[in-house]
């Protein structure tokens, strides 16, 4: 971590549009809204237009962005896309779809957008195989998955030959959440807790922990996951996975080698759905200045708050263009 002279919670509010990247801004394709596997789940007042955002790559998208200060969006495609085809090879053809349709699209519009691969997770080499396609010849930044496929996570041995070809390539994978692969008795009859309001993050966050705890990261030590909405609760627990997991252990770890060593080495977060000071502050003081990111949620999420939230946020001038653009700059190579 490099450390500058400012705090957060010491600077003040931006004078004005401050120019931001944003990484967690999704899109569909008819072909992959027609399997009903990367579409609105919810019925709501913004479901029309929900849709209406996601296949759009012009002028709507494209002023969302301009009013906020948006200069360039990484896109990918809305959970849970080919990760919920029950059909592997449908999948695999789905995801190479998806791509070369993104691909498209920033070939249209190379500064505005860039891209995530969409990843065939059933076939863990088929992903490898495609990821490569996608950084190498498509010119992706790295890969968003939408969290577990068929009940398997990231930890499995069954995606090491994944794994092995992400750090191959030195690109950033973007773990997002996705449906859970059963249905938990702590959320039984509370179906408030569903989706994006708790039980998203409670699986996002346990996967990551289970990279964490799993030593994902001791085979690769180079791999760099993001995690969206803000860490998705891990910043704020650092303290406690160090202190319960050395007293389950019952010794003391090298300071490497804790779980919050292991997430600040390993980790980058991004805003995402948490226009919230308060967790902003707190997430940049236990994760570093160059591990936050600026993101939407698009079209999930209002850009011209998440734009207003950054800008008003108290945070020095080089923090916050840290968050903004730098930091994706750099983790992202762009
Ligand atoms: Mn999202």
């Amino acid at each position: 971590m490099v450390a500058s002279a400012e705090q957060p919670g010491e600077g003040v509010p931006a004078a004005g549009p401050i120019r931001k990247i944003a990484l967690e801004e999704h899109f569909t394709t008819p072909d992959l809204a027609s399997r009903n596997v990367a579409r609105p789940t919810r019925s709501d007042v913004l479901f029309a237009d929900i849709e209406r955002r996601l296949v759009d790559f012009g002028d709507l998208r494209l002023d969302t962005m301009d009013r906020a200060g948006i200069s360039l969006c990484v896109l990918s495609v809305t959970t849970p896309g080919v990760q919920a085809e029950k059909d592997t090879a449908t999948a695999i053809g789905l995801a190479r779809k998806a791509n070369d349709a993104l691909a498209e699209e920033v070939r249209r519009q190379p500064k505005r957008y860039a891209g995530f691969a969409h990843l065939p997770m059933q076939a863990p080499e088929v992903a490898a195989d495609e990821l490569e396609r996608c950084v190498r010849q498509l010119g992706f930044k790295g890969a968003l998955i939408n969290g577990q496929t068929n009940g398997n996570y990231l930890d499995a041995d069954r995606f090491l030959p994944f794994w092995e070809r992400v750090a191959d390539l030195d690109v950033p994978v973007y773990l997002h959440p996705g449906e859970l692969a059963d249905a938990p008795a702590m959320f039984a009859g509370r179906p408030e807790l569903g989706g994006a309001v708790w039980a998203w993050t409670a699986e996002t966050a346990s996967h990551a922990l289970r990279l964490v705890f799993g030593g994902t990261f001791t085979r690769f030590p180079t791999l760099k996951v993001i995690l969206g909405h803000m860490g998705e609760t891990l910043p704020s627990l650092l303290w406690r996975f160090d202190s319960r997991w050395q007293c389950a252990l019952g010794e003391t770890l090298p300071p490497d080698q804790l779980p919050s060593a292991i997430i600040r080495r390993h980790f980058a977060i991004t805003t995402s759905g948490v226009c919230d000071p308060i967790a902003l502050a707190a997430a940049i003081a236990a994760m570093g200045e160059d591990a936050v990111m600026f993101s939407v949620d698009y079209p999930y999420e209002d850009t011209s708050t998440a734009a207003a939230f950054i800008e008003a946020a108290a945070l020095g001038p080089a923090v916050r263009a840290k968050a903004c653009h730098g930091n994706a700059e750099r983790i992202l190579k762009l």
